[in-house]
């Protein structure tokens, strides 16, 4: 779309002889629909300076991040929500006070709070890790749990790894390794653990 907009003035050389069209601007927040709106671009068809010589740009996107975000916070709610968090319960564990995460779903929100609820969603068990006070222990054993359970996810096994095996590690190290052929007895896809007790570095190898 394209139209001859006298109004406006080159930023460069001032000259009034301006050609201005619009672009589509794709504002994207995480846990949020994209929000697409109209930017102008405007050129100067005397010395070429291309800019938006009006500035309405900052305050249509400034806008749209406002919304996308706002969505963002009420999407990420409702996912944890649909996982049986409820709010008064997430703000015991993060040591919010009450009714915190009410004044962000309505709209009451800053980027520290989106950048929370984002964290949240996708790491769901640090609720647990903040609810015993960032434990390290317990922590660090939250995060091979985690692990596990993404890798027995990614390899459709049915074999868990229990609270009582990951639990059972203290300052060392979890090997888990999976090979696509037959595991020890002719058991395919059984993941061979052991506990090495000598450094910090662990070592996940899934697949083979
Ligand atoms: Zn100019």
């Amino acid at each position: 779309m394209e139209s001859n907009r006298k109004q406006l003035q080159c930023s460069a050389c001032g000259s009034t002889n301006i050609r201005s069209a619009l672009t589509a601007e794709s504002i994207s927040v995480p846990s949020a629909e994209s929000e697409i709106v109209s930017a102008s671009e405007d050129t100067c068809l005397d010395c070429g300076m291309v800019g938006d010589f009006a500035g309405r740009n900052d305050a249509i996107i400034g806008a749209a991040l406002k919304r996308a975000e706002s969505r963002a916070v009420e999407n990420n709610l409702q996912f944890l929500s649909s996982m049986g968090l409820t709010m008064a319960y997430m703000e015991r564990a993060l040591g919010l006070p009450q009714r915190t995460m009410m004044r962000w779903k309505t709209g009451e929100h800053s980027a520290a709070s989106i950048a929370l609820l984002q964290m949240v969603r996708t790491y769901p068990w640090l609720l647990q890790v903040a609810e015993h006070r960032f434990d390290r222990r317990y922590a660090q054993t939250a995060i091979l749990e985690q692990a596990a359970v993404v890798i027995h996810s990614a390899l459709g096994s049915t074999v868990g790894i229990s609270h009582g095996t990951t639990g059972a590690i203290e300052g060392g190290v979890i090997v888990v390794w999976y090979s696509s052929g037959q595991g020890i007895n002719g058991t395919p896809r059984v993941p061979q653990s052991d506990l090495v007790n000598t450094s910090s570095v662990g070592m996940l190898h899934a697949g083979g």
